[in-house]
């Protein structure tokens, strides 16, 4: 994996997608991920799922796009249980922090990296249903809820191929996504590419909303709802995250 290049600050922040791979599986997705996403999905079809991606790379623009129109009330900011929020009277730093709940920032999604997917059971969607990728439907009673039990055992006993789940604990930020995993492999090599300043320098910018109040939090965000712990990873991944931390902090 070290052969890898690193992302270059455009690719990290989803405005270079040169490295993706648009056609080999049914969304795009970081070439590199692309052997490791097939094992899993054979050994999931061997246990009975057929394990699919919702939604792989996804680009700045995009995440733009999404993010303004849930300041702008265009689009609904869900609670923790996926109920619509009533933002009218919320402050802005209230806004960013119950958008930031289910949205990533434009230019620090783990999906610009092409290495984080949302997935499901293709064969468990009821017929007629409209996937949402909600905690109620990859709950364990959910339509889901076998598929990600199966996963749950694969990343606990390693040999889920490399991917783990970032977002499987409420740490305060953001809420417990099961379908979303990320290859750790090079995730890792990626997160610790990111530091905070030169992150905000990145992605600032006039059509972003919210911008300043965005700054004045920057350092609580990036460690909030950006930042992965070490403990959240694969036990031989944390050691990296850790010792970059202690030493690169400015
Ligand atoms: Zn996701």
């Amino acid at each position: 994996m070290n052969s890898i290049p690193l992302l270059t600050l455009a690719a990290l922040t989803g405005s270079d997608d040169n490295f993706i791979d648009h056609a080999s599986l049914e969304r795009p997705v970081h070439r590199n991920i692309v052997s490791a996403w097939q094992k899993l999905a054979a050994d999931a079809r061997a246990a009975g799922f057929d394990l699919a991606i919702a939604s792989g790379y996804r680009n700045y623009q995009r995440q733009l796009h999404i993010w303004n129109a849930k300041v702008r009330g265009e689009r609904a900011v869900l609670d923790t249980h996926g109920a619509p929020l009533d933002l009218s009277a919320a402050s802005d730093w209230e806004k960013i922090q119950a958008i930031l709940r289910w949205s990533a920032l434009p230019g620090a999604s783990r999906h610009h990296w092409g290495t984080d997917i949302d997935v499901y059971d293709r064969a468990a969607v009821p017929e007629g249903y409209a996937l949402q990728l909600t905690a109620d439907e990859a709950s364990d009673s959910g339509p889901f809820g076998a598929l990600h039990r199966w996963l749950d055992g694969r990343i606990a006993a390693d040999s889920a191929h490399g991917f783990f789940r970032p977002y499987a604990e409420d740490r305060g930020g953001i809420a417990p996504e099961r379908w979303h995993l990320s290859f750790a492999p090079l995730a890792v090599r990626y997160q610790r590419q990111l530091k905070a300043d030169t992150l905000w320098k990145e992605i600032d910018a006039p059509t972003l909303e919210l911008r300043e109040t965005i700054a004045q939090h920057w350092p609580a965000i990036f460690e909030r709802y950006i930042w992965v712990p070490a403990l959240a990873h694969p036990e031989p991944f944390r050691e990296r995250l850790t010792v970059d931390r202690t030493s690169n902090d400015q």
